[in-house]
């Protein structure tokens, strides 16, 4: 056996094991012990989303979507097992003042995408299960697809194929869609062009269609389903008026590492909010997870009151309110794997618990 191959096979029996072995502390009871402990009581579970699949998105990106199917399953699961889903602000005074209910849940969704507005919102509302959105909101009022989404989405949607067509974008003529590699390097190509151009969001958007004309793509089909999409102006308004916490994500999804640009995108992204909804956003949500130890005190000046990250665990009294953990679920997570988190024996026996959502 070659030392790869044994490596290789050594990673399998580890990740085997791990699975077989919270299999069996579901079987034994584990599950339900912890999760009506004193010790799970005093912990708060922030459970993370990000877009439910219009169409087959969660097989582009499975740590980034889930079908509806899959989200209305575990709703059901918190449902049945009685957890306590409490809105993010009275979930983070609770944690606080000691007085949390039994097996507490918040539900988080970040980027506020239009999956979220058709799919996900009316579903939570059956349930009745309050809910934050952590919008971004460049897009909000550009109403086109995000830029390097839509070009990744419509690469993989071609992929397995060479096509030549590059020069027409400014980019290296031949486009080998074969490999994630391959695909990612050309969606930088595009991205950093468009950066050195200093291309607008419109100007963008004629790139992505001329690039799904090379792809004989129907750009305007896909524009209207709406894939990779935020909400509008007048789809945030509505979820905001029938009850969804809508809070701060940046206005263009990036922390940039000097202050006053950091700040920036904070204030421009809070007065997107406030001009749709009405309402003063506080808390915060670290775009894809990143957070650097200065952003906190810049976090502080303008007066956010919590943030959360991409970091797995279940926030406690003594959690710094500005790194508060979540876990990401999605498609990739299997029902017990979610099951194991909601009860609280994930955060107990999960090995590699950061490097396990990284994105
Ligand atoms: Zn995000």
């Amino acid at each position: 056996m070659s030392s790869r191959f044994a490596v290789f096979v050594g990673i399998l029996m580890l990740t085997s094991l791990r699975l077989a072995t919270i299999a069996a502390l579901r079987k034994f009871g584990a599950f339900s012990l912890v999760a009506n402990s004193n010790w799970r009581q005093q912990r708060l579970l922030i459970l993370c989303y990000h877009g439910t699949s219009l169409e087959d998105e969660h097989l582009w990106r499975p740590l980034l979507y889930i079908t509806p199917q899959k989200l209305e399953q575990r709703l059901e699961y918190l449902k049945n097992e009685q957890y306590s889903v409490l809105p993010l602000a009275d979930g983070l005074q609770r944690l606080h003042s000691g007085t949390l209910p039994p097996r507490s849940v918040v539900l988080t969704f970040d980027d506020g995408t239009y999956d979220f507005f058709r799919q996900a919102y009316p579903l939570l509302k059956r349930f009745g299960f309050p809910v934050t959105v952590y919008q971004t909101t460049y897009y909000t009022s550009v109403e086109q697809p995000i830029f390097n989404l839509i070009c990744s989405y419509m690469l993989w949607k071609l992929r397995g194929e060479v096509i030549s067509g590059g020069k027409d974008l400014g980019i290296s003529d031949l486009l080998d869609l074969r490999t994630d590699s391959s695909r990612v390097a050309i969606v930088r190509a595009l991205v950093e062009l468009s950066e050195r151009e200093n291309r607008t969001g419109p100007q963008k958007g004629e790139i992505a269609a001329q690039l799904a004309r090379v792809l004989r793509i129907d750009y305007d089909q896909l524009r209207a389903k709406r894939i990779v999409q935020l909400m509008n102006a007048r789809e945030l308004q509505e979820i905001a008026n029938n009850g969804v916490d809508v809070q701060l994500h940046t206005h263009r999804h990036r922390t940039p590492e000097d202050e006053a640009l950091f700040r920036k995108e904070i204030q421009d992204n809070r007065a997107a909010i406030q001009k749709v909804t009405g309402t003063q956003p506080v808390h915060f949500c670290y775009p894809s997870g990143v957070h650097q130890p200065a952003f906190l005190a810049w976090l502080r000046k303008e007066l956010v009151l919590s943030a959360t990250t991409c970091d797995a665990g279940l926030a406690t009294r003594r959690t710094e309110s500005l790194l508060l953990p979540r876990f990401i679920d999605h498609q990739n997570r299997t029902q017990l794997e979610f099951e194991s988190w909601v009860t609280g024996v994930g955060s107990l026996v999960a090995v590699r618990r950061k490097a396990a959502q990284r994105r």
